[in-house]
């Protein structure tokens, strides 16, 4: 491998992921765990020690309020979360995760790692593009390219290697979102033609229709059921998301939950579930998969019957109904060859290469959209009255970028001398809603008796959110130019350095000894949620893990740990 490596990194709301290229072929490098995907999750413990990943995501159980998840969502935001008696910000929490897989791809790399493309949903606005940025940057990681995820799917499955155009869907079904994304591959550029989506529609949602059908069942068969917010009712979730997870397999699943307590009683419950019946269950979910589909395709006037590709992304899709449904949609059958959590992660792995200009990866150039509407201040005279601070859009939101963009402006009056040419960002038609950019004083205009004075405004914007406005005084050969560069809610370097400073100063968990205390973490989680005798066997040999953890001696504290892993994940049926 050469000097000089980019990682792919797929900073995802539950899940992240860091990929890169070998021999060609794009691969997810394994945590400090051996695992692939390290939960989006940071918790702060009794004694101060930072810890990102599984053993973060465990704590959610048992220390939810010293930890955080999902801190994605509130990415561009000034939201801030207190844990550990500090406050820390979602470009903070990021940067925690960065630093994480960081850590992971230069263990199982052998190399320092400064580089990374990271990818965003293609919905991102500057702002959270920034602040992902930002994070790369505390994190010690350079991210001069951001890539939105689907375009990173559409690189995984190597579709910019077809030689011929191609038009792409990209389905995009997570825990808690639904996202559909329309983009062409033509003479190697990728270009976003339209995304729409269900912010509030997920797999979480198809294990929640599981979890009242359940309850409704017991109810029926006990006269109660367990009650939202208890351990009890938590099992029968836990029950449903793997009876789900079952039938992506297999024709039945069955839901036990043997000792269940309904107020004094204990009562054993199982139940079966067939894909037929939960296929009812989830009718209404898949009929609202339907409409973002319906609205992108609208979007990009183009017919389902268009779209060379479907690419199912996201954990979620792989629950039959939705191929199905993809299927039946486009007339199709959509791929779904990759791991769909790692899609994304592959492809900026991808990316990572291309940016390195790796010969294994023919040259591509990948388009963005812009996110807001970039425009001008004007004023209009209207009788004696001058009436200002009106917004004229010049480049608006969803122009494939790079981009240029042109309009004519004129002086008010024949004798006016000076054009002050206001900037801004934002979709309001006056300037005071939307946000200021930058501004160029235009001086020694030619003054004519009978006419104003016109300027062209030519706004260029380049993937790297610079913005170059021109302005050329029509009649002359007079041009000038701003270049905004200043990107909205970037933190100054100074911000930036404090922040790489207090990261520094935080003890984060040993990676050495991550797999122990992840084990101890996810087996307190279960043992708060479980009774009786499974919990006193789960007791028994967490005790005795504990015991061999003073040992401090691995060839004692191995086989100790994989047994209660074993047990664990048996108890928890996790897959
Ligand atoms: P993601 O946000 O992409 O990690 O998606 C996670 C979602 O995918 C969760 O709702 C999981 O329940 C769901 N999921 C993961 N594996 C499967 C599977 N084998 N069958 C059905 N759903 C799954």
């Amino acid at each position: 491998m050469g000097e000089r490596v980019v990682v792919g990194i797929d900073l995802g709301t539950t899940y992240s992921l860091v990929s890169v290229l070998r021999d060609d072929v794009p691969i997810v490098l394994p945590n400090a765990l051996g695992e692939h995907l390290t939960p989006s999750a940071v918790s702060v413990d009794e004694q101060g020690v930072w810890l990102v990943g599984a053993a973060a995501r465990a704590r959610a159980v048992t220390h939810p309020l010293s930890t955080v998840l999902a801190f994605k969502r509130d990415m561009g935001t000034d939201r801030t979360y207190r844990l550990g008696g500090t406050t820390k910000s979602p470009v903070e929490l990021s940067a925690m995760v960065l630093a994480e897989l960081k850590r992971d791809a230069e263990a199982a790399l052998g190399i320092p790692i400064t580089e990374a493309v990271i990818t965003v949903p293609a919905y991102f606005g500057d702002r959270q593009r920034q602040a992902t940025r930002d994070a790369a940057e505390i994190a010690g990681l350079r991210a001069d390219r951001i890539v939105n995820e689907p375009t990173a799917a559409a690189l995984a499955y190597g579709l910019h290697r077809r030689d011929r155009d191609l038009r792409v869907c990209v389905l995009d079904l997570g825990g808690g979102t639904f996202d559909v994304t329309i983009l062409s591959i033509a003479d190697g550029i990728i270009e976003i033609h339209a995304s729409a989506g269900d912010a509030r529609l997920g797999g979480e949602d198809f294990t929640d229709a599981i979890v009242t059908w359940a309850l409704e069942a017991i109810t029926q068969r006990h006269g109660a059921a367990p009650r939202p917010d208890t351990r009890e009712h938590a099992r029968v979730r836990e029950a449903a998301e793997h009876a789900k997870k079952i039938l992506s397999r297999e024709p039945t699943a069955g839901l036990a939950l043997p000792g269940l307590a309904l107020g004094r009683a204990t009562v054993d419950v199982t139940l079966a579930l067939d894909r037929e019946q939960a296929l009812r269950l989830w009718k209404p979910l898949l009929d609202r998969l339907r409409a973002p589909i319906t609205r992108a395709l609208r979007d990009a006037s183009l017919l389902p019957s268009a779209i060379d590709e479907v690419l199912l992304v996201g954990g979620a899709t792989r629950m039959r109904p939705v191929v199905e449904l993809a299927s039946s949609v486009f007339g199709k059958l959509p791929s779904h060859q990759l791991p769909p959590d790692e899609a994304v992660a592959l492809g900026a792995a991808v990316q990572a290469a291309l940016e390195q200009g790796h010969s294994a990866v023919e040259d591509v150039v990948v388009t963005d959209v812009a996110p807001f509407t970039l425009g001008v201040e004007s004023s209009e005279i209207s009788g004696n009255a001058v009436v200002g601070g009106l917004f004229v859009p010049v480049l608006e939101r969803g122009t494939t970028i790079p981009a240029s963009r042109v309009k004519r402006f004129f002086t008010l009056h024949p004798e006016q001398t000076q054009l002050n040419v206001r900037v801004f960002q934002g979709e309001h038609s006056l300037v005071r809603d939307n946000h200021f950019l930058g501004e160029y004083l235009l001086k020694g205009l030619p003054t004519r008796r009978a006419e104003t004075t016109a300027v062209d405004v030519r706004l260029t914007y380049d993937l790297n959110g610079i913005l170059e406005v021109e302005m050329s005084v029509v009649g002359s050969s007079r041009t000038e130019q701003l270049v905004i560069e200043q990107r909205p809610g970037k933190l100054g370097r100074a911000a930036v350095d404090e922040a790489r400073r207090a990261m520094a100063s935080l003890k984060i968990h040993p990676r050495s000894t991550l797999p122990n205390r992840t084990a101890l973490e996810r087996a307190e989680a279960l043992f708060v949620q479980l009774t009786g005798p499974e919990r006193d066997t789960l007791g028994v040999v967490l005790g005795h893990f504990r015991a061999t953890l003073e040992s401090q001696d691995p060839a004692v504290i191995e086989p100790a740990r994989k047994e209660l892993a074993a047990l664990t994940a048996a108890l928890a049926r996790r897959e």
